[in-house]
């Protein structure tokens, strides 16, 4: 059934797997390690291993010549070795990159099916189903990625990050994916960064990346864990002690005889979870363990050229001495396994300390389903331990109590499993084996029980934010080790602690779980599964292939490359023409003020669709009310106050462009491309601000909107909507002028008017993007050249 399932869904995957190509999964060693060298012209003090990888990848390694203070200041352009998308977002990254012209990516790039998966009655039907209610866009990103060489993984392959770590991961290297849990691949001792698509479309387009580099954050592991204590439990400790903000601007290096003793899919484990403390990725030093991980998972000339790069030059661990910016210590011996919720990943709680918690806080005792998986803990190493309780309890004669839903990674543990009789054991005890995708974890997960209904569910998931999984805003999502998750599974108690606490078996006797044994690597390796949902390594880009998008969709539409504003239709030559400013925003505007998520999601693909949703947050600084605009201009018919959306419209179709003021921090939180395509696509040119957020205002730069700073932030309450704005001085600076001011002329709705200054950060590369419409105009008219 299943292949039939699946031969039905693509007829386009085939692949060798034992010869497998790895020529472009080995770093370029030697390179990097002539990169470090030159490093070290500059920077005379040891350095954390994730310096080493970081600036062995910068663009121009004289960039750091002079710089005084590097860490958590100095800005890194940075030259990626691999991208991995997702298929959400994908869809908007791989339509910006068609608009550039390039043949093919500039770096070795994989796309995986996974979040669009649902979860419901089990693998096949689930899968069917799915590939049904998501052709459009699988058959998009399928047809793009045979056009420019991208290595694409289908429906029921797996989830993204754990093919990456299988397949592609490899130390010291630098990658970006458009996910945030892409730092699972720090498992295998690389730097893995979560982005958002124009990061992506960067690297793939051969653009230097910008990052501000990270302060390092040494995690000192002692000890050793026991018992019950998993990795999983060392990453849930830390998130109470980090909080969700802890680590952000940072990279977390772990360090000490603690490391050594780890599995590599459990550091996996740990590094995935550095995403919920908001670190920008976490590392690890090279250890034995990710040698045999690379070697059973076929790719032994990545762990022999790990080997050469560590002992030629120390390559992939930090220098002797280094100093980081901040030392946590973690004994492991004291480690107990925690459970973290609801609600927030960050609340901890010890297990011996939960039962007290659900009793004082007058939670019902009860679990109402148990789920293992996601990218952070579905490995083989994963699912044999949860097989080991079920083979404890099968032997008990018990069953779950609950629902037990059971998520493989990857295709090739899925069929592991299967040939190791872990199926088998877990079916026998109740569970139901999902889809090897993200099902449960992205709300997937159709279930038909507990709606509306406060209700506590545990999980090995990595995230808990209310209604994530069931939609459910009254469901209690609390995270535990999936051994845990396993053990509650089977007594249907919140408080149950599987140390210390006792079942029935089935004469009623006292039964007790013993720590459960897993085993990181299976003892015969892997065997692949389905061969046919593996793409072809290194796949030759298909000139000749038309990307599938059909002219009726209402998720996927060609992006059209945005027009430079200069030019003959322009009378003011290289200044901007005159702007109508739409509105004042007031306050708060995060990228999902500026383009918000939820049902929108289904329209990432979709400019035009997604749109519509432009600053429906946002609050009018005049009147103070939300997802209002005024438009001055309105013909006879059309009302003089509507949606902000809708008065966006009206100037794209008088083909007017304008102008947005707005208040602090404007665009902080998540990147989000579409936060600046939206405003650009409905004809905004300049947005002049008290204050941008960094990665923000670099995208408005990316797509071809001038982003400007009060220089005295009180002239923001001088210009509302309706006044015309003109800039003075940006055709000097075009014309390479050094100048750190534009001025604006602001024309009033009476007639009346003034200048005020305004600062740029605009570097010369950034003026061409400007000139040229957008980053991606410039880069393909000099890929025309
Ligand atoms: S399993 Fe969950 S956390 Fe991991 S990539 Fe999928 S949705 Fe994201």
């Amino acid at each position: 059934m299943r292949r039939a399932v699946l031969g039905q869904t693509r007829g386009f995957a085939r692949h060798a797997f034992a010869e497998r190509d790895l020529s472009n999964v080995i770093p370029p060693y030697a390179t990097l390690i002539a990169k470090l060298s030159q490093v070290r012209r500059h920077i005379k003090r040891p350095l954390s291993l994730a310096e080493k990888i970081l600036y062995s990848h910068l663009h121009d390694v004289d960039s750091l010549a002079g710089l005084k203070d590097i860490r958590g200041s100095a800005y890194l352009q940075l030259k990626p070795q691999r991208v991995a998308m997702q298929d959400a977002s994908a869809q908007m990254a791989l339509l910006q990159f068609m608009t550039c012209g390039l043949p093919r990516t500039s770096v070795p790039t994989s796309i995986h099916c996974d979040h669009l998966i649902q979860a419901s009655e089990g693998a096949d039907s689930d899968l069917t189903r799915s590939v049904i209610s998501n052709k459009e866009v699988f058959d998009f990103l399928e047809s793009a990625s045979r056009k420019y060489g991208i290595e694409f993984w289908p429906p029921g392959s797996g989830i993204i990050h754990q093919i990456v770590l299988e397949n592609y991961a490899a130390p010291g290297m630098l990658m970006l994916g458009t996910d945030s849990h892409t730092p699972n691949a720090g498992g295998l001792g690389l730097l893995a960064i979560g982005v958002g698509g124009a990061d992506a479309v960067d690297a793939m387009t051969g653009t230097p990346w910008e990052l501000k580099a990270p302060k390092i954050i040494g995690i000192h592991l002692k000890g050793q864990l026991n018992g019950w204590a998993t990795p999983k439990d060392l990453i849930l400790h830390l998130a109470g002690k980090l909080t969700v903000r802890g680590g952000t601007g940072s990279i977390l290096e772990y360090f000490g005889p603690g490391v050594e003793a780890q599995t590599c899919t459990g550091l996996a484990t740990i590094s995935n979870m550095g995403a919920e403390v908001g670190a920008t990725t976490s590392t690890f030093p090279y250890t034995k363990a990710m040698r045999d991980y690379l070697r059973t998972t076929n790719r032994a000339a990545v762990a022999d050229a790990a080997d050469w790069a560590q002992a030629e030059a120390g390559y992939l661990r930090p220098d002797e001495g280094v100093e980081y910016d901040q030392v946590i210590e973690v004994n492991l011996s004291e480690l107990e396994p925690t459970i973290n919720g609801p609600f927030t990943p960050d609340l901890a709680t010890p297990l011996s300390l939960f039962g007290q918690v659900v009793e004082e806080r007058g939670w019902k005792d009860e679990v109402s389903a148990a789920l293992i998986g996601s990218c952070t803990n579905s490995s083989y190493e994963d699912m044999t331990q949860v097989a080991d309780l079920a083979r404890q309890a099968k032997e008990a004669g018990l069953k779950a109590k609950v629902p037990f839903l059971c998520t493989p990674g990857s295709e090739q543990i899925r069929a592991t499993m299967e040939r190791d009789h872990i199926t088998e054991v877990l079916q026998d005890v109740g569970a139901t084996v999902l889809a090897n995708a993200c099902g449960p974890c992205i709300g997937q997960w159709k279930r038909e029980d507990r709606k509306d209904e406060e209700n506590a569910i545990l999980t090995s998931f990595n995230r808990n934010f209310k209604s994530r999984n069931d939609g459910n805003r009254q469901t209690m999502n609390f995270l535990a080790s999936p051994t845990i998750v396993t053990a509650l599974a089977f007594s249907g108690k919140l408080s149950f602690n599987p140390l210390v606490d006792s079942l029935e078996d089935a004469n009623g006797k006292p039964f007790k779980f013993i720590p459960p044994q897993g085993s990181q690597l299976p003892e015969k390796g892997f065997t692949p599964g389905n061969t046919s949902l593996y793409p072809i390594p290194s796949p030759e880009p298909q000139p000749e292939v038309d990307i599938k998008i059909s002219p009726i969709s209402t998720r996927l539409e060609i992006l059209e490359p945005f027009s430079s504003p200069f030019g003959s239709h322009n009378p003011r030559g290289l200044e901007l023409p005159p702007l109508k400013v739409l509105m004042r925003v007031r306050g708060k505007c995060t990228t999902d003020h500026i383009s918000a998520a939820g049902p929108w999601l289904k329209y990432k693909g979709h400019l035009t669709n997604i749109s519509e949703n432009l600053l429906i947050t946002a609050v009018n600084d005049e009147g103070g009310e939300v997802n209002l605009a005024f438009d001055h201009d309105h013909s006879q018919g059309e009302a003089p106050v509507d949606t902000i959306p809708k008065v966006a419209q009206r100037f794209k179709a008088r083909s007017e462009p304008w102008a947005l003021i707005v208040d602090s921090n404007y665009g902080e939180g998540s990147a989000r491309e579409h936060a600046a395509l939206q405003p650009r696509f409905y004809g905004c040119s300049v947005i002049i601000a008290r204050s941008f957020a960094r990665i923000h205002e670099t995208n408005l730069k990316k797509q071809g909107i001038l982003p400007l700073w009060f220089v005295d932030e009180a002239d923001y309450s001088r210009i509302g909507s309706g006044d015309t704005v003109e800039t003075i001085g940006l055709e000097d600076l075009l014309n390479g002028k050094e100048t750190s001011i534009i001025q604006l002329k602001v024309t009033k709705r009476d007639g009346e008017s003034f200048v005020v200054d305004t600062k740029h950060t605009m570097s010369g590369e950034q003026l061409k993007w400007l000139r040229a419409g957008s980053a991606l105009n410039h880069i393909r008219a000099i890929n025309q050249t």
